[in-house]
Protein backbone atom coordinates (compact mmCIF):
# COMPACT_ATOMS: atom_id res chain seq x y z
CA UNK A 1 0.00 0.00 0.00
CA UNK A 2 1.12 3.87 -0.39
CA UNK A 3 2.44 5.64 2.52
CA UNK A 4 -0.83 7.92 2.78
CA UNK A 5 -2.90 4.67 3.29
CA UNK A 6 -0.14 2.79 5.77
CA UNK A 7 -3.06 1.85 8.45
CA UNK A 8 -3.04 3.16 11.96
CA UNK A 9 -2.50 0.50 14.98
CA UNK A 10 -4.39 0.59 17.74
CA UNK A 11 -4.23 -1.44 20.60
CA UNK A 12 -7.24 -1.38 23.46
CA UNK A 13 -6.17 -2.93 26.53
CA UNK A 14 -8.91 -4.77 28.17
CA UNK A 15 -12.32 -6.56 26.61
CA UNK A 16 -15.33 -5.52 28.56
CA UNK A 17 -17.62 -3.02 27.08
CA UNK A 18 -15.51 -0.14 27.07
CA UNK A 19 -13.02 -1.88 25.37
CA UNK A 20 -15.63 -3.44 22.72
CA UNK A 21 -17.54 -0.08 22.11
CA UNK A 22 -14.26 1.62 21.69
CA UNK A 23 -12.88 -1.02 18.95
CA UNK A 24 -17.03 -0.90 17.49
CA UNK A 25 -16.47 3.13 17.16
CA UNK A 26 -12.97 3.22 15.32
CA UNK A 27 -13.33 0.84 13.33
CA UNK A 28 -16.45 2.42 12.27
CA UNK A 29 -15.17 5.92 11.82
CA UNK A 30 -11.88 4.84 9.91
CA UNK A 31 -11.38 2.72 7.11
CA UNK A 32 -7.51 2.30 7.46
CA UNK A 33 -7.39 1.87 11.43
CA UNK A 34 -6.49 -1.36 12.91
CA UNK A 35 -7.35 -2.46 15.95
CA UNK A 36 -5.99 -5.07 18.66
CA UNK A 37 -8.05 -5.99 21.56
CA UNK A 38 -6.07 -7.74 24.72
CA UNK A 39 -7.03 -9.28 27.97
CA UNK A 40 -5.32 -10.68 30.85
CA UNK A 41 -8.15 -13.85 30.27
CA UNK A 42 -8.05 -16.25 27.86
CA UNK A 43 -11.91 -15.18 27.92
CA UNK A 44 -13.37 -11.76 26.47
CA UNK A 45 -16.14 -9.50 27.89
CA UNK A 46 -14.85 -8.59 31.44
CA UNK A 47 -17.68 -7.75 33.50
CA UNK A 48 -20.13 -9.03 30.88
CA UNK A 49 -19.19 -12.33 31.89
CA UNK A 50 -17.73 -12.33 35.43
CA UNK A 51 -20.14 -9.52 36.73
CA UNK A 52 -23.37 -9.39 35.47
CA UNK A 53 -25.65 -12.08 37.73
CA UNK A 54 -25.98 -15.43 36.31
CA UNK A 55 -29.63 -14.67 36.52
CA UNK A 56 -29.78 -12.09 33.83
CA UNK A 57 -29.18 -13.34 30.85
CA UNK A 58 -30.69 -10.67 28.89
CA UNK A 59 -27.97 -8.18 30.10
CA UNK A 60 -25.50 -10.36 28.41
CA UNK A 61 -26.80 -10.57 25.10
CA UNK A 62 -24.53 -8.01 24.04
CA UNK A 63 -22.15 -10.15 23.76
CA UNK A 64 -23.45 -10.95 20.45
CA UNK A 65 -22.64 -7.59 19.10
CA UNK A 66 -19.27 -7.29 20.46
CA UNK A 67 -18.12 -10.89 19.14
CA UNK A 68 -19.17 -9.32 15.30
CA UNK A 69 -16.60 -6.26 16.37
CA UNK A 70 -14.48 -9.11 17.37
CA UNK A 71 -15.02 -11.13 13.88
CA UNK A 72 -14.49 -7.65 11.69
CA UNK A 73 -11.37 -8.32 9.70
CA UNK A 74 -9.16 -5.09 10.77
CA UNK A 75 -9.90 -6.36 14.59
CA UNK A 76 -8.30 -9.08 16.74
CA UNK A 77 -8.75 -10.25 19.89
CA UNK A 78 -5.57 -11.50 21.80
CA UNK A 79 -6.67 -12.83 24.94
CA UNK A 80 -3.97 -14.28 27.74
CA UNK A 81 -2.37 -10.91 27.77
CA UNK A 82 -1.82 -8.93 30.64
CA UNK A 83 -0.29 -5.62 30.42
CA UNK A 84 2.21 -5.11 33.32
CA UNK A 85 3.73 -9.17 33.34
CA UNK A 86 2.95 -10.10 29.66
CA UNK A 87 4.01 -6.91 28.37
CA UNK A 88 4.52 -3.69 29.65
CA UNK A 89 2.60 -0.75 28.36
CA UNK A 90 5.82 1.48 26.98
CA UNK A 91 6.41 -1.58 24.70
CA UNK A 92 2.73 -1.19 23.74
CA UNK A 93 2.91 2.12 23.35
CA UNK A 94 6.14 1.52 20.77
CA UNK A 95 4.37 -1.21 18.70
CA UNK A 96 1.37 0.77 18.13
CA UNK A 97 0.49 4.44 17.13
CA UNK A 98 -1.88 4.71 19.87
CA UNK A 99 -3.30 2.67 22.67
CA UNK A 100 -6.53 2.72 24.45
CA UNK A 101 -6.54 1.62 28.34
CA UNK A 102 -9.80 -0.11 29.60
CA UNK A 103 -8.87 -2.34 31.83
CA UNK A 104 -11.54 -1.73 34.56
CA UNK A 105 -11.82 -1.83 38.26
CA UNK A 106 -9.95 -4.81 39.55
CA UNK A 107 -9.79 -4.09 43.36
CA UNK A 108 -11.49 -2.96 46.03
CA UNK A 109 -12.23 0.15 48.32
CA UNK A 110 -11.49 -0.83 51.71
CA UNK A 111 -13.65 0.16 54.98
CA UNK A 112 -10.24 0.77 57.08
CA UNK A 113 -11.61 -0.59 60.16
CA UNK A 114 -10.28 -3.01 62.85
CA UNK A 115 -10.80 -6.78 61.91
CA UNK A 116 -11.32 -6.67 58.00
CA UNK A 117 -8.26 -8.85 58.00
CA UNK A 118 -10.34 -11.68 59.52
CA UNK A 119 -11.26 -15.13 57.41
CA UNK A 120 -14.47 -14.78 56.06
CA UNK A 121 -15.03 -11.63 54.83
CA UNK A 122 -14.93 -10.72 51.19
CA UNK A 123 -14.71 -8.11 48.83
CA UNK A 124 -17.89 -8.90 47.08
CA UNK A 125 -15.89 -8.48 44.01
CA UNK A 126 -14.26 -11.63 44.55
CA UNK A 127 -17.65 -13.32 45.84
CA UNK A 128 -19.30 -12.34 42.59
CA UNK A 129 -15.99 -13.13 40.54
CA UNK A 130 -16.12 -16.76 42.72
CA UNK A 131 -19.86 -17.46 41.41
CA UNK A 132 -19.09 -15.95 37.71
CA UNK A 133 -16.29 -18.84 37.23
CA UNK A 134 -13.34 -15.96 36.95
CA UNK A 135 -10.46 -18.00 36.95
CA UNK A 136 -8.82 -15.84 40.09
CA UNK A 137 -10.98 -16.42 42.30
CA UNK A 138 -12.03 -20.19 41.84
CA UNK A 139 -10.88 -21.46 44.96
CA UNK A 140 -12.19 -18.63 47.27
CA UNK A 141 -14.24 -21.65 49.24
CA UNK A 142 -16.45 -18.95 51.23
CA UNK A 143 -17.65 -20.70 53.85
CA UNK A 144 -21.87 -21.04 53.65
CA UNK A 145 -22.25 -23.68 56.42
CA UNK A 146 -20.71 -22.62 59.52
CA UNK A 147 -23.70 -19.51 60.20
CA UNK A 148 -26.98 -19.24 59.42
CA UNK A 149 -26.18 -15.37 58.88
CA UNK A 150 -23.99 -13.30 56.38
CA UNK A 151 -23.73 -9.35 56.66
CA UNK A 152 -23.50 -7.17 53.18
CA UNK A 153 -22.26 -4.07 53.81
CA UNK A 154 -23.36 -1.35 51.14
CA UNK A 155 -26.80 -1.40 49.34
CA UNK A 156 -26.31 -0.45 45.49
CA UNK A 157 -27.08 -2.89 43.08
CA UNK A 158 -24.04 -5.06 43.68
CA UNK A 159 -24.68 -5.92 47.40
CA UNK A 160 -28.24 -6.90 45.98
CA UNK A 161 -26.83 -9.02 43.20
CA UNK A 162 -24.89 -10.59 45.73
CA UNK A 163 -27.56 -10.35 48.48
CA UNK A 164 -29.67 -12.07 45.62
CA UNK A 165 -27.64 -15.49 44.83
CA UNK A 166 -26.84 -15.99 48.29
CA UNK A 167 -31.04 -15.82 48.92
CA UNK A 168 -32.61 -17.26 45.72
CA UNK A 169 -33.93 -20.88 45.75
CA UNK A 170 -30.47 -22.87 43.85
CA UNK A 171 -33.01 -24.92 41.79
CA UNK A 172 -33.84 -21.39 40.25
CA UNK A 173 -30.17 -20.92 39.90
CA UNK A 174 -29.38 -24.79 38.82
CA UNK A 175 -30.64 -22.98 35.27
CA UNK A 176 -28.39 -20.32 34.95
CA UNK A 177 -24.91 -20.29 33.62
CA UNK A 178 -23.73 -19.78 37.65
CA UNK A 179 -20.31 -21.72 37.91
CA UNK A 180 -20.68 -25.52 39.11
CA UNK A 181 -18.36 -25.12 42.09
CA UNK A 182 -21.09 -22.26 43.44
CA UNK A 183 -24.16 -23.71 42.73
CA UNK A 184 -22.75 -26.87 44.92
CA UNK A 185 -21.30 -24.51 47.70
CA UNK A 186 -24.54 -23.02 47.37
CA UNK A 187 -27.13 -26.38 47.33
CA UNK A 188 -25.28 -26.76 51.19
CA UNK A 189 -25.54 -23.25 51.99
CA UNK A 190 -27.05 -22.87 55.69
CA UNK A 191 -27.46 -19.25 55.34
CA UNK A 192 -31.10 -18.15 56.12
CA UNK A 193 -30.90 -14.17 56.92
CA UNK A 194 -29.16 -12.13 54.76
CA UNK A 195 -28.31 -8.62 56.23
CA UNK A 196 -28.13 -5.31 53.88
CA UNK A 197 -26.28 -2.70 55.53
CA UNK A 198 -26.54 1.20 54.53
CA UNK A 199 -25.00 4.38 56.62
CA UNK A 200 -28.01 6.58 55.25
CA UNK A 201 -31.57 5.76 55.02
CA UNK A 202 -33.73 4.31 52.32
CA UNK A 203 -34.16 7.87 50.43
CA UNK A 204 -30.28 7.27 49.71
CA UNK A 205 -30.11 3.60 49.20
CA UNK A 206 -28.01 3.45 46.19
CA UNK A 207 -29.24 0.75 44.21
CA UNK A 208 -32.06 1.30 41.16
CA UNK A 209 -36.15 0.37 41.33
CA UNK A 210 -35.51 -2.83 38.82
CA UNK A 211 -33.34 -4.72 41.33
CA UNK A 212 -34.84 -4.35 44.12
CA UNK A 213 -37.89 -5.19 43.13
CA UNK A 214 -36.64 -8.25 41.87
CA UNK A 215 -35.10 -9.21 45.73
CA UNK A 216 -38.27 -8.18 46.97
CA UNK A 217 -39.88 -10.88 44.75
CA UNK A 218 -37.77 -13.83 45.62
CA UNK A 219 -40.44 -16.29 46.58
CA UNK A 220 -40.72 -17.17 50.04
CA UNK A 221 -38.59 -14.75 51.30
CA UNK A 222 -39.52 -12.39 54.05
CA UNK A 223 -38.90 -8.82 54.31
CA UNK A 224 -37.81 -7.05 57.27
CA UNK A 225 -37.43 -3.47 57.03
CA UNK A 226 -38.25 -0.62 60.36
CA UNK A 227 -41.19 1.25 60.25
CA UNK A 228 -39.35 4.12 62.27
CA UNK A 229 -36.22 3.87 59.34
CA UNK A 230 -39.02 5.14 57.03
CA UNK A 231 -39.63 8.22 58.38
CA UNK A 232 -38.85 11.05 56.10
CA UNK A 233 -37.01 14.26 56.81
CA UNK A 234 -37.99 17.17 54.69
CA UNK A 235 -34.36 16.97 53.43
CA UNK A 236 -35.45 13.64 52.32
CA UNK A 237 -38.39 15.26 50.70
CA UNK A 238 -36.65 17.42 48.76
CA UNK A 239 -33.86 14.38 47.45
CA UNK A 240 -37.00 12.04 46.57
CA UNK A 241 -38.44 15.57 44.68
CA UNK A 242 -35.43 16.15 42.50
CA UNK A 243 -34.78 12.42 42.00
CA UNK A 244 -37.03 9.91 40.54
CA UNK A 245 -35.51 6.88 41.18
CA UNK A 246 -34.47 7.51 44.51
CA UNK A 247 -38.68 8.00 44.98
CA UNK A 248 -39.19 4.87 43.34
CA UNK A 249 -36.76 2.73 45.75
CA UNK A 250 -38.30 4.31 48.71
CA UNK A 251 -41.53 3.47 47.89
CA UNK A 252 -40.67 0.17 47.00
CA UNK A 253 -39.41 -0.21 50.37
CA UNK A 254 -42.13 1.11 51.88
CA UNK A 255 -44.62 -1.17 50.41
CA UNK A 256 -42.03 -3.91 51.78
CA UNK A 257 -42.91 -3.33 55.16
CA UNK A 258 -45.05 -6.19 56.80
CA UNK A 259 -46.13 -6.01 60.16
CA UNK A 260 -45.60 -8.59 62.46
CA UNK A 261 -43.85 -12.26 61.00
CA UNK A 262 -44.05 -15.40 62.69
CA UNK A 263 -40.58 -17.21 62.49
CA UNK A 264 -40.69 -20.43 60.30
CA UNK A 265 -37.96 -22.42 60.52
CA UNK A 266 -35.78 -22.37 57.79
CA UNK A 267 -37.12 -19.41 56.06
CA UNK A 268 -35.40 -16.87 54.60
CA UNK A 269 -35.20 -13.53 55.84
CA UNK A 270 -33.84 -10.49 54.19
CA UNK A 271 -32.66 -7.53 56.73
CA UNK A 272 -32.43 -4.07 55.79
CA UNK A 273 -30.54 -2.10 58.15
CA UNK A 274 -30.19 1.50 57.67
CA UNK A 275 -28.44 4.58 59.58
CA UNK A 276 -25.59 2.01 60.49
CA UNK A 277 -22.09 2.24 59.58
CA UNK A 278 -19.82 -0.58 59.96
CA UNK A 279 -17.01 0.07 63.35
CA UNK A 280 -15.26 -3.45 63.05
CA UNK A 281 -15.06 -7.00 62.49
CA UNK A 282 -15.12 -9.20 65.80
CA UNK A 283 -13.39 -12.44 66.06
CA UNK A 284 -15.25 -15.48 66.85
CA UNK A 285 -15.17 -16.88 70.41
CA UNK A 286 -13.13 -19.58 69.23
CA UNK A 287 -10.21 -17.31 68.71
CA UNK A 288 -9.57 -19.20 65.27
CA UNK A 289 -8.97 -16.39 63.30
CA UNK A 290 -12.40 -16.61 61.64
CA UNK A 291 -15.48 -13.45 61.77
CA UNK A 292 -17.97 -14.01 64.91
CA UNK A 293 -19.60 -11.06 63.99
CA UNK A 294 -20.00 -6.79 62.75
CA UNK A 295 -20.51 -4.31 65.04
CA UNK A 296 -22.47 -1.47 63.76
CA UNK A 297 -22.83 2.06 64.86
CA UNK A 298 -25.86 3.95 64.26
CA UNK A 299 -25.57 6.97 62.40
CA UNK A 300 -27.75 9.73 61.81
CA UNK A 301 -27.89 12.76 58.61
CA UNK A 302 -25.86 15.78 59.09
CA UNK A 303 -26.92 18.53 56.23
CA UNK A 304 -29.97 19.57 54.81
CA UNK A 305 -29.09 20.85 51.51
CA UNK A 306 -30.72 17.89 49.56
CA UNK A 307 -28.13 14.94 47.94
CA UNK A 308 -25.84 16.32 50.65
CA UNK A 309 -26.60 14.25 53.37
CA UNK A 310 -24.27 12.78 55.21
CA UNK A 311 -24.30 10.02 57.52
CA UNK A 312 -22.88 10.70 61.75
CA UNK A 313 -22.22 8.31 63.50
CA UNK A 314 -23.95 8.99 67.52
CA UNK A 315 -21.64 6.61 69.13
CA UNK A 316 -24.60 3.83 69.76
CA UNK A 317 -23.41 0.68 68.67
CA UNK A 318 -24.74 -2.81 67.94
CA UNK A 319 -23.49 -6.53 66.78
CA UNK A 320 -24.93 -8.62 64.45
CA UNK A 321 -23.48 -12.45 64.98
CA UNK A 322 -22.66 -13.74 61.28
CA UNK A 323 -20.16 -16.12 59.78
CA UNK A 324 -20.07 -14.50 55.70
CA UNK A 325 -19.21 -10.49 55.83
CA UNK A 326 -19.08 -9.16 52.18
CA UNK A 327 -17.84 -5.47 51.59
CA UNK A 328 -19.92 -4.08 48.96
CA UNK A 329 -18.26 -0.49 49.17
CA UNK A 330 -16.59 0.00 45.94
CA UNK A 331 -14.05 -1.14 43.36
CA UNK A 332 -11.42 1.19 42.51
CA UNK A 333 -8.83 0.57 39.47
CA UNK A 334 -5.00 -0.57 39.74
CA UNK A 335 -1.98 1.41 38.52
CA UNK A 336 0.48 -0.42 35.76
CA UNK A 337 3.85 0.43 34.85
CA UNK A 338 4.20 4.04 35.71
CA UNK A 339 0.98 4.65 34.13
CA UNK A 340 -0.17 8.16 35.47
CA UNK A 341 -2.77 7.75 37.97
CA UNK A 342 -4.99 9.26 40.85
CA UNK A 343 -4.91 7.64 43.67
CA UNK A 344 -7.55 9.25 45.42
CA UNK A 345 -10.07 9.04 42.84
CA UNK A 346 -8.47 5.73 41.78
CA UNK A 347 -8.53 6.27 38.27
CA UNK A 348 -6.07 7.19 35.58
CA UNK A 349 -6.18 11.01 35.26
CA UNK A 350 -7.48 11.99 31.48
CA UNK A 351 -9.71 15.18 30.02
CA UNK A 352 -12.51 13.18 28.05
CA UNK A 353 -10.63 10.04 27.48
CA UNK A 354 -6.73 11.67 26.63
CA UNK A 355 -4.21 10.47 29.34
CA UNK A 356 -2.88 13.74 31.21
CA UNK A 357 1.04 13.01 31.79
CA UNK A 358 0.66 14.65 35.38
CA UNK A 359 -2.05 13.94 38.17
CA UNK A 360 -1.35 17.49 39.98
CA UNK A 361 -3.74 20.47 39.52
CA UNK A 362 -3.55 22.28 36.15
CA UNK A 363 -0.66 20.81 34.50
CA UNK A 364 -2.87 19.78 30.90
CA UNK A 365 0.26 17.88 29.59
CA UNK A 366 -1.05 14.84 27.08
CA UNK A 367 0.40 11.62 27.02
CA UNK A 368 0.41 11.20 22.97
CA UNK A 369 -0.81 8.49 21.92
CA UNK A 370 -2.61 7.41 24.90
CA UNK A 371 -6.16 7.15 26.28
CA UNK A 372 -8.41 5.46 28.49
CA UNK A 373 -12.44 4.19 28.50
CA UNK A 374 -14.89 2.44 30.90
CA UNK A 375 -14.22 1.95 34.66
CA UNK A 376 -10.64 2.90 34.71
CA UNK A 377 -11.37 6.91 32.79
CA UNK A 378 -14.73 7.61 35.14
CA UNK A 379 -14.56 5.30 38.43
CA UNK A 380 -16.40 2.23 38.80
CA UNK A 381 -20.21 3.53 38.07
CA UNK A 382 -22.48 2.94 35.33
CA UNK A 383 -24.08 0.42 33.62
CA UNK A 384 -23.00 -1.61 30.25
CA UNK A 385 -24.61 1.39 28.21
CA UNK A 386 -22.84 3.83 30.10
CA UNK A 387 -19.48 2.79 28.49
CA UNK A 388 -20.93 3.28 25.02
CA UNK A 389 -21.29 7.13 25.66
CA UNK A 390 -17.57 7.30 27.58
CA UNK A 391 -16.34 5.00 24.46
CA UNK A 392 -17.51 7.76 22.35
CA UNK A 393 -16.07 10.54 24.11
CA UNK A 394 -12.90 8.90 24.02
CA UNK A 395 -12.75 7.90 20.26
CA UNK A 396 -13.58 11.47 19.56
CA UNK A 397 -10.50 12.40 20.86
CA UNK A 398 -8.53 9.55 19.05
CA UNK A 399 -9.95 10.97 16.04
CA UNK A 400 -9.04 14.37 16.28
CA UNK A 401 -5.45 13.36 16.95
CA UNK A 402 -5.45 10.94 13.97
CA UNK A 403 -6.82 13.63 11.69
CA UNK A 404 -3.93 16.26 12.76
CA UNK A 405 -1.59 13.69 12.41
CA UNK A 406 -0.03 13.33 16.03
CA UNK A 407 -1.00 9.50 15.61
CA UNK A 408 0.96 9.15 12.58
CA UNK A 409 5.01 7.73 12.84
CA UNK A 410 7.63 8.29 9.81
CA UNK A 411 7.90 4.46 10.02
CA UNK A 412 5.20 1.56 10.21
CA UNK A 413 4.39 0.68 13.66
CA UNK A 414 4.78 -3.31 13.88
CA UNK A 415 1.60 -3.71 15.85
CA UNK A 416 -0.09 -7.41 16.19
CA UNK A 417 2.68 -9.13 14.50
CA UNK A 418 5.44 -7.31 16.21
CA UNK A 419 3.57 -7.64 19.74
CA UNK A 420 2.29 -11.40 18.74
CA UNK A 421 6.66 -11.95 18.19
CA UNK A 422 7.68 -10.90 21.81
CA UNK A 423 4.67 -12.38 23.51
CA UNK A 424 6.19 -15.59 21.67
CA UNK A 425 9.65 -15.02 22.50
CA UNK A 426 8.44 -14.88 25.93
CA UNK A 427 6.36 -18.44 25.73
CA UNK A 428 3.23 -16.58 26.27
CA UNK A 429 0.13 -18.67 25.35
CA UNK A 430 -1.93 -16.25 23.15
CA UNK A 431 -5.82 -16.80 22.76
CA UNK A 432 -7.06 -15.44 19.55
CA UNK A 433 -11.11 -14.76 19.16
CA UNK A 434 -11.17 -18.30 17.24
CA UNK A 435 -9.61 -20.45 19.92
CA UNK A 436 -12.28 -18.19 22.39
CA UNK A 437 -14.66 -19.80 20.11
CA UNK A 438 -13.50 -22.93 20.78
CA UNK A 439 -13.91 -22.41 24.46
CA UNK A 440 -17.68 -21.07 24.00
CA UNK A 441 -18.58 -23.99 22.25
CA UNK A 442 -17.34 -26.56 24.54
CA UNK A 443 -18.91 -24.51 27.65
CA UNK A 444 -21.96 -24.41 25.57
CA UNK A 445 -22.12 -28.45 25.14
CA UNK A 446 -20.81 -29.17 28.92
CA UNK A 447 -24.07 -26.56 29.97
CA UNK A 448 -26.50 -28.96 27.04
CA UNK A 449 -25.84 -31.76 29.25
CA UNK A 450 -26.70 -29.82 32.77
CA UNK A 451 -29.59 -27.65 31.21
CA UNK A 452 -27.51 -24.90 31.57
CA UNK A 453 -27.07 -22.16 29.43
CA UNK A 454 -23.38 -22.90 29.88
CA UNK A 455 -21.09 -24.29 31.76
CA UNK A 456 -18.32 -22.16 32.69
CA UNK A 457 -13.94 -23.48 32.77
CA UNK A 458 -13.04 -21.63 35.80
CA UNK A 459 -9.41 -22.40 35.78
CA UNK A 460 -7.23 -20.94 33.23
CA UNK A 461 -5.48 -24.66 32.44
CA UNK A 462 -9.07 -25.76 31.27
CA UNK A 463 -9.57 -22.62 29.22
CA UNK A 464 -5.90 -22.89 27.91
CA UNK A 465 -6.43 -26.91 26.88
CA UNK A 466 -9.89 -25.90 25.16
CA UNK A 467 -8.06 -22.89 23.49
CA UNK A 468 -5.81 -25.87 22.08
CA UNK A 469 -3.11 -23.74 23.89
P1 LIG B 1 -14.58 -4.42 32.68
O1 LIG B 1 -15.87 -4.96 32.21
O2 LIG B 1 -14.14 -4.78 34.06
O3 LIG B 1 -13.44 -4.92 31.65
C1 LIG B 1 -12.08 -4.81 31.95
C2 LIG B 1 -11.30 -5.89 31.21
O4 LIG B 1 -9.90 -5.61 31.33
C3 LIG B 1 -11.49 -7.29 31.79
O5 LIG B 1 -11.82 -8.19 30.74
C4 LIG B 1 -10.13 -7.65 32.41
O6 LIG B 1 -9.83 -9.03 32.32
C5 LIG B 1 -9.19 -6.81 31.57
N1 LIG B 1 -7.93 -6.48 32.25
C6 LIG B 1 -7.76 -6.09 33.53
N2 LIG B 1 -6.48 -5.84 33.78
C7 LIG B 1 -5.79 -6.08 32.64
C8 LIG B 1 -4.41 -6.00 32.25
N3 LIG B 1 -3.47 -5.62 33.13
N4 LIG B 1 -4.06 -6.34 30.99
C9 LIG B 1 -5.01 -6.73 30.09
N5 LIG B 1 -6.33 -6.80 30.41
C10 LIG B 1 -6.71 -6.47 31.65
N6 LIG B 1 -24.19 -3.32 34.05
C11 LIG B 1 -25.38 -3.54 33.45
O7 LIG B 1 -25.71 -2.84 32.49
N7 LIG B 1 -26.22 -4.52 33.89
C12 LIG B 1 -25.91 -5.35 34.94
O8 LIG B 1 -26.69 -6.24 35.31
C13 LIG B 1 -24.65 -5.15 35.58
N8 LIG B 1 -24.27 -5.93 36.61
C14 LIG B 1 -23.06 -5.74 37.20
C15 LIG B 1 -22.69 -6.56 38.27
C16 LIG B 1 -21.47 -6.39 38.90
C17 LIG B 1 -21.09 -7.28 40.05
C18 LIG B 1 -20.61 -5.35 38.47
C19 LIG B 1 -19.29 -5.15 39.14
C20 LIG B 1 -20.97 -4.52 37.42
C21 LIG B 1 -22.20 -4.70 36.77
N9 LIG B 1 -22.61 -3.88 35.71
C22 LIG B 1 -23.81 -4.10 35.10
C23 LIG B 1 -21.75 -2.77 35.25
C24 LIG B 1 -20.88 -3.15 34.04
O9 LIG B 1 -20.40 -4.46 34.21
C25 LIG B 1 -19.73 -2.14 33.88
O10 LIG B 1 -20.29 -0.87 33.59
C26 LIG B 1 -18.75 -2.48 32.76
O11 LIG B 1 -18.39 -3.84 32.75
C27 LIG B 1 -17.46 -1.65 32.85
O12 LIG B 1 -16.73 -1.88 31.68
P2 LIG B 1 -15.13 -1.79 31.55
O13 LIG B 1 -14.86 -2.24 30.17
O14 LIG B 1 -14.67 -0.45 31.97
O15 LIG B 1 -14.53 -2.83 32.63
Amino acid sequence: STLSSTPLRICVVGSGPAGFYTAEKLLKAHGSVDVDIIDRLPTPFGLVRSGVAPDHPETKIVINQFSRVAQNERCSFIGNVSVGSSITLPELREMYNGVVLAYGAESDRSLGIPGEELADIYAAREFVWWYNGHPDCRNLAPDLKSSDTAVILGQGNVALDVARILLRPTAELARTDIASHALAALEESTIRKVYLVGRRGPVQAACTAKELREILGIKDLVIHIKQADLVTTPADEIEMKNNRIRRRVYELLSKAVTAGHASVPGQRELHFVFFHKPDRFLESDDRSGRLGSVRLEKTTLKGDESMKQVAVGTGVYKDISCGLALKSIGYKSVAIDGLPFDNYKGIVPNLGGRVLANASLGDMQYETGLYVCGWLKRGPTGIIATNLYCAEETIACVSEDINKGVLSSKSVKPGRKGMLELLDSRNTRVVPFDAWEKIDLEEKRLGNLKNKPREKLATREELLKIAGK
